[in-house]
């Protein structure tokens, strides 16, 4: 249906480019930093500038100056390690609320539950006495190859914007800095500490800024890490161009910048930029320490360099409470609440994405339920415990096998089969024959892998096959989705796809769920399965959430905040763009990220961005916009009924897609710019209003070097996904606008 809307004349300007700077985040008293500044000796200064231990910077005892403590990261509180060896302390005071991971959050499109997620990770850090929580990752979904995309977001940056900002509010609301990483363009693990990334100003600035940008103007990020990766050439842990010309003079950021941990390389490049810590684990002999003092001794460095971050680090510790008096207002944290574990339930929840649902296969009704087989090695992994920093050590973790055990009781009989063979992670060695050499070894271990492969399989095609009720649980695990190496392909690991095709042989009713940080190709069985549900690392509730929708009740309501692309060949990071290289990436397919570049194109697709299914139907209707244009600013109020006509209470995240009718350069499709989830008892119709300021309209334009919306005609889309858009209408933009 095409709604033509209501123009409404505006004014006509142009108005002078409009420079914001994050000159609202909380005033601290800069007297009283002046002042501390004055008595700090040289050597003071630079051992604040630099790690004294793994994980926290030096402080100034005579001066009653703490280190600011800090700790990963995304997932929950990171146990605790030796002050300077990378060695667990090995206690059990450490054992945290495992949350869901950032792209799980994404999956939710519910900023509360970004806020909850936030304020859960925030006094869990307090509670552990940290100062800096190493998180959220927001870095841009650009390749499903990327090893880390399960600590990340989201492909679209407006997405990743609007949930990392109530996420970081809420961290810092317990007296905790945010750390918001990698800035920037962190997008591949591979030869991570020096790869050379180029991507042109308008991608950058419309696809890997804005996130950045909001975490610091709205979300007020106390702190920032930057990126071990190179841009233009420039290590971004130490590159001016990022650190001082951006964040500093355009951004007018007063925060403390970290580096990500060795991610330093020369002395006098990071004393000159805008760099405020250096971490890592060379302690006194790192750039910013003995080689920096030396520096500055000899006259080739100016102190003034040193004191500007002195500056940034004592505002940080103003605003967190940590100097003189207002130590004892300092909020105190706690960790393991059970309300955390009812958070962390909450978001996993509604993470959950359905992605197939033919024959309204799903929920599984349990009135007649005698048995049930669940196969797959994610039935029964815990995940916690891997990915890199990442990692946790989780209180608890139920596994999907524990939460459908939970849920179904002692009545039903619940049939496990492993179905495929995940080796150990460590090289194994034989210890019956200590002389046999490495290739004998390989493959006698190749061998018996071989057999326990076959095992598992046939024992898993015979369950399946005498079972009326069978779910699969796979994908991948933290041997894939990890910090510093990317996969190598797409492909499902250990031969999920041949065993999941012979279990469909058996049993095509059979429910597929997909435990993964990131695309898989699911193009061998996809077609032939009635229900697959996509399941990202989901904490510590997570086997009860991932019951709770298999079973009704939860009505899933996760959308994909990522494209899932039938092949690799067709994202554009590797058709265009490069990706994986060593020593240099050219991020040729600009602004064509991810959907951007698949709508746009009309590539086929397995799932597109914005899909999830619920076990009830929302139908979109009546779209009305207003559109207010003055000197300055356009705001555009989109309204709409949305109304949940079947029979189950759900929630649907309605999705509002920009598409400009006319524009004077090449454009994608359409990009996404508003959002909102809703709630609605089944039969129950609401009312929604979105707001879209200019922003929503803009583009980035290399010759004013500033953003620019055009006027004329937009479309405006409603839609459950970007593929399934339920409602258009056009507007009008009479004025022209710039901003930066
Ligand atoms: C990672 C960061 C992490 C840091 C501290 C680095 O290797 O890239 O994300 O916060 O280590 O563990």
């Amino acid at each position: 249906m095409h709604l033509i809307i209501r123009i409404i004349e505006g004014l006509v300007r142009t108005i002078d480019i409009n420079i914001r700077k994050v000159d609202h985040m909380k005033a601290v008293d800069e007297g009283r930093i002046e002042s501390i500044l004055s008595k700090l000796t040289l050597e003071e200064k630079v051992a604040m500038i630099h790690g004294e231990g793994l994980f926290q910077s030096g402080g100034v005892k005579r001066l009653g100056i703490p280190p600011l403590v800090m700790s990963d990261g995304p997932m929950g509180v990171r146990k605790e390690f030796e002050l300077k060896v990378w060695k667990a302390a090995g206690t059990t005071d450490d054992y945290v609320t495992y949350l869901p991971s950032n792209s799980a959050v994404a999956a939710t499109w519910n900023r509360q539950k970004a806020y909850d997620m936030g304020r859960v990770l925030g006094a869990e850090a307090r509670g552990r006495g940290k100062d800096v929580i190493l998180a959220p990752g927001i870095n841009i979904k650009r390749s499903p190859l990327c090893g880390r995309n399960f600590e990340y977001m989201s492909e679209d940056p407006l997405l990743v914007s609007e949930l990392a900002v109530p996420l970081i509010r809420g961290i810092q609301e317990n007296d905790v800095a945010a750390c918001v990483k990698h800035f920037v363009a962190n997008n591949q693990e591979t030869d991570r500490l020096q790869v050379d990334t180029y991507i042109d100003e308008q991608a950058l600035r419309e696809i890997y800024f804005p996130g950045f940008k909001a975490a610091l103007y709205k979300g007020e990020s106390l702190t920032i890490m930057g990126a071990y990766n190179k841009l233009y050439g420039e290590h971004c842990s130490q590159s001016r161009y990022l650190l001082t010309k951006i964040l500093r003079d355009e951004w007018g950021y007063d925060g403390a910048v970290i580096s990500d941990w060795g991610g330093v390389h020369d002395t006098t490049e990071a004393a000159e930029s805008g760099l405020d810590i250096e971490m890592g684990s060379a302690f006194d002999n790192t750039y910013m320490a003995e080689p920096l003092l030396k520096a500055v001794r000899e006259g080739k460095i100016s102190e003034e360099c040193i004191d500007r971050k002195i500056r940034n680090i004592l505002r940080t510790m103003l605003r967190l409470k940590m100097l003189g008096e207002e130590v004892k207002d300092r909020k105190p944290g706690a960790y393991n609440l059970p309300e955390h574990r009812e958070a962390a339930l909450s978001i996993a929840r509604e993470s959950i994405i359905l992605l197939k649902n033919e024959d309204a296969r799903l929920p599984i009704k349990r009135e007649k339920l005698k048995s049930i087989a669940v196969i797959g090695y994610n039935a029964q992994a815990q995940h916690a415990g891997g990915g890199g920093s990442a990692e946790i050590k989780a209180l608890y973790e139920i596994s999907p096998l524990l939460g459908i055990k939970v849920k179904l009781g002692g009545s039903v009989q619940v049939n496990y089969a492993k179905g495929y063979y995940v080796p150990p992670k460590k090289a194994r060695h034989n210890q019956d024959d200590p002389n046999a050499s490495e290739k004998e070894l390989e493959i006698k271990q190749q061998e018996e892998d071989r057999k326990k492969k076959e095992k598992l399989f046939m024992e898993a095609v015979k369950l399946a096959g005498r079972s009326d009720e069978v779910i699969f649980i796979g994908g991948l695990n933290h041997e894939y989705d990890t910090e510093g190496r990317d996969r190598p392909d797409m492909k499902l690991p250990y031969g999920q796809d041949e065993l999941i095709n012979a279990i469909l042989d058996v049993n095509p009713n059979t429910v597929i769920v997909m435990v993964a940080g990131s695309a898989v190709d699911m193009e061998a069985w996809a077609d032939r399965a009635k229900a697959i549900v996509w399941n990202y690392y989901n904490g510590i509730e997570g086997g009860n959430a991932l019951a709770d929708v298999l079973f009704g009740d939860v009505n899933p309501s996760g959308k994909l905040p990522e494209s899932f692309p039938k092949a690799l060949e067709d994202c554009p990071a590797h058709k265009i763009g490069e990706f994986g290289k060593t020593n240099k990436v050219t991020y040729k397919e600009g602004i064509f990220v991810g959907y951007r570049y698949y709508n746009t194109e009309g590539t086929d697709l397995r799932y597109c961005f914005g899909h999830g299914l619920s076990y009830t139907q929302f139908s979109y209707s009546n779209m009305k916009a207003d559109v207010r244009e003055d000197k300055d600013d356009a705001t555009v109020i989109i309204s709409l009924n949305i109304k949940n006509t079947g029979s189950m209470d759900g929630t649907e995240a309605v999705q509002l897609y920009v598409h400009s009718l006319r524009p004077s350069t090449k454009r994608p499709e359409h990009e996404l710019k508003g959002f909102e989830k809703v709630y609605l008892k089944a039969g129950e119709e609401r009312r929604l209003s979105i707001t879209l300021d200019k922003e929503a309209f803009g583009y980035y334009d290399t010759s004013c070097k500033c953003f620019r919306v055009e006027p004329g005609e937009y479309e405006i889309q409603a839609a459950s996904s970007s593929r399934d858009i339920r409602l258009t209408g056009t507007i009008n933009l009479a004025g022209s606008y710039r901003y930066i």
